[in-house]
C-alpha cells in the first residue's frame, strides 16, 4: 500500500475513530523522558502536543513519531496518530520515529520495531518501540517480549487499531 517516492511516501486506506487518553498527570509512564530530553520539532503554543490527539509529546516521547506535511514540522505521540493522518490520504515527507535508546529521531526506513512487549503502547493495546540499533531492538525484546519488525509490519499493527 505505501509507495516512498524519494522522501514522500503516500498511503491510501480509509479509517476514521480518533479516540482520547486521559490520564493523570502524575502517573509516569515508560513513554516519558524529562522535559531536557525530549525533541520538540513543531512550532508554536501547541509544540508539545500531538498534532492529532492532542497528548503531551513530553509524556508519550518514546513513542514519538514526526514527519513534514505542507512545509511544516507534525509530530505525533505514536504511530496510531501517525496512520491516522495517514489514512485521510496526506503526503507526509521525511516520516521520523524516536528511537528508545537515544532518545533522537531517526528515519523510519532505519528502524527496528518491538511489537506488543508488555510496555504498555500509546493509543493502542498493541505496544510499538523503535529502535536504531538491531541489537537494543533485540535486547528490549529479551527483557519484555514481542516481535521485531520494520516499519511496514508496526504500521500493518497500527492499522488493525481502526479495524
Ligand atoms: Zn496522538
Amino acid at each position: 500500500m505505501i509507495k516512498f517516492i524519494g522522501l514522500a511516501f503516500l498511503v491510501i486506506l480509509m479509517s476514521s475513530c480518533g479516540s482520547h487518553n486521559s490520564m493523570s498527570p502524575k502517573q509516569v509512564l515508560f513513554q516519558s523522558v524529562s522535559e531536557k530530553d525530549a525533541i520538540l520539532l513543531q512550532e508554536g503554543k501547541e509544540k508539545r502536543y500531538c498534532v492529532r490527539c492532542g497528548m503531551d509529546l513530553v509524556r508519550f516521547y518514546k513513542t514519538s513519531h514526526a514527519a513534514e506535511h505542507e512545509g511544516k514540522e507534525l509530530q505525533y505521540c505514536s504511530i496510531h496518530c501517525l496512520e491516522e493522518h495517514l489514512g485521510e490520504g496526506v503526503t507526509l515527507k521525511n516520516p521520523r520515529v524516536v528511537d528508545v535508546a537515544s532518545l533522537k529521531f531517526i528515519s523510519i526506513a532505519n528502524a527496528y520495531y518491538v511489537v506488543g512487549s508488555s510496555k504498555r503502547g500509546t493509543m493502542s493495546r498493541v505496544s510499538k518501540y523503535a529502535f536504531a540499533d538491531a541489537e537494543e531492538a533485540k535486547k528490549f525484546q529479551k527483557l519484555y517480549g514481542g516481535e521485531i519488525m520494520k516499519f511496514d509490519g508496526a504500521q500493518a499493527k497500527a492499522k488493525e487499531d481502526f479495524k
